[in-house]
């Protein structure tokens, strides 16, 4: 494969780096906290932006309103928002629902809402996890019943991220009790105004709130607000969760590598005992080593989406690059609460805070980042099966 960029996309990473200088996305109101991937804060205005100059849809097909524009693109849009830090939080959930609407929703459906996600008006919210089912999904109880036009939704979601300032969510529902288990499921979009939606926030390890539970009480969602057939949820799901992990992290290299170079300035600028801290060799180590993590991440994860955008299986290859992503992020945020000292707990506005208190907030949300979108540990044993032929897990039996 060829790193390279041609010149058209070398004007695109120009043309994108300008519109930050033009709109600083500091400048911008933000509606949700910084998750820690990369991605800053969630900002709707930001996204409203984005939709105006036609990037949230220039990958679609030109007959849903896309320009039908290679992936490489938005690839180039990713890096370089996250370089930015800018806040384009919720992107990923719309991204990712924009391609299944595209792919398996009804006419209305599309009709409806992909305009909207274009023009960036619309967030989504993902609720496949239930309190008793998260790696063994295939365990959630969330029930759909067919009531004439419509299907009829009750059950309880849990860390349903961004529900709370989302407009519609992606429900996973079982539809039919007497279908044997991943045949029985269907992906629902439900609008967040419906009657019986009840959103409640959790407050997460850094004071601050990123996750909801959802309570569904007889909620009615119109039937053509189903993706594909009755029954076709879970195939859809794992027809796209390859890629969603690869989606969802793609940004960390490059987010990665302004954290660390904000702490290479901190190393450079600060003394510790009389000394320099940039001249003590455990320090420089670990930011030697952590540069080099960063870059193979890099190099990994354009290594995916090259196999992404030729149509290559990518399971065994996207749960190596998310687990590594998340693994280095909280490396580097461990060096950099290390490299902090007495300064690494101070809150964000704190006048005393270095890097703006971002490395604590990060540190803390790094540490769910190996259970979202799948544990390190349910990846390695993908990475076991998928990509080294190993054998599947015994099933837990007594
Ligand atoms: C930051 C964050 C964001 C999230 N966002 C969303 C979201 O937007 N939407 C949503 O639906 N969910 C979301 N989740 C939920 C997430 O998908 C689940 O937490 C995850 O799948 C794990 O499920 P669980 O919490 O039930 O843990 P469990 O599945 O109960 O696992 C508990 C522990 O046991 C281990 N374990 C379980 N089974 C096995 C096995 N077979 N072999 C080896 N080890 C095993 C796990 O690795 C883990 O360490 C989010 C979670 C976090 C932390």
């Amino acid at each position: 494969m060829d790193f390279g960029s041609n010149a058209e996309e070398i004007a695109f990473a120009e043309e994108v780096r300008a519109f930050l200088r033009d709109n600083p996305p500091g400048a911008f109101p933000e509606d949700g906290m910084d998750a820690g991937y990369g991605s800053g804060p969630a900002s709707r205005a930001f996204l409203r932006a984005l939709g105006g100059r036609g990037w949230l849809s220039m990958t679609w097909p030109p007959k849903w309103g896309g320009q039908g524009r290679p992936m490489r693109d938005r690839l180039i849009l990713l890096e370089e928002l996250a370089a930015a830090g800018a806040p384009f939080g919720p992107l990923a959930g719309s991204d990712q629902t924009a391609e299944s609407i595209i792919r398996h929703g009804s006419d209305r459906l599309r009709r409806e809402l992909l305009p909207r996600i274009a023009r960036g008006e619309v967030i989504f919210w993902q609720g496949f996890s239930e309190p008793n089912a998260g790696s063994d999904l295939l365990a959630l109880k969330t029930r759909a019943e067919r009531d004439g036009d419509h299907w009829v939704l009750s059950g309880h979601k849990i860390w349903s991220s961004h529900a709370g300032i989302a407009d519609f969510g992606l429900v996973l529902a079982r539809t039919d009790p007497a279908a044997r288990r991943a045949r029985g499921l269907s992906m629902l979009v439900v609008d967040n105004g419906a009657p019986g939606v009840d959103i409640r926030p959790i407050r997460s390890l850094t004071g601050k709130v990123y996750h909801y539970q959802v309570f569904l009480d007889g909620v009615r969602v119109p039937a053509d607000y189903v993706l594909g057939q009755p029954g076709e949820g879970f195939a859809q799901l794992l027809r796209g969760l390859d890629q969603d992990r690869f989606w969802g992290r793609f940004y960390k290299a490059p987010a990665m590598a302004r954290i660390l170079a904000g702490l290479v300035h901190h190393a450079n600028t600060t003394t510790r005992d009389g000394a320099p801290l940039a001249r003590d060799r455990e320090v420089r180590r670990r930011l030697a080593r952590l540069a080099t993590e960063i870059e193979v991440l890099r190099l990994l994860f354009h290594r995916v989406g090259w196999m992404i955008e030729r149509g290559l299986p990518v399971a065994a290859e996207s749960a190596v690059a998310k687990v590594m992503a998340d693994e280095t992020g909280q490396r580097l945020m461990a060096l950099g609460m290390d490299l902090l000292g007495p300064y690494a707990p101070l809150l964000e506005g704190s006048p005393w805070a270095r890097l703006g208190g971002a490395i604590q907030h990060q540190y803390q949300a790094s540490m769910g980042h190996t259970i979202a979108g799948g544990t390190s540990e349910i990846l390695r044993t993908t990475i076991a099966v998928r990509g080294l032929g190993l054998p599947p897990e015994p099933r837990a039996t007594g």
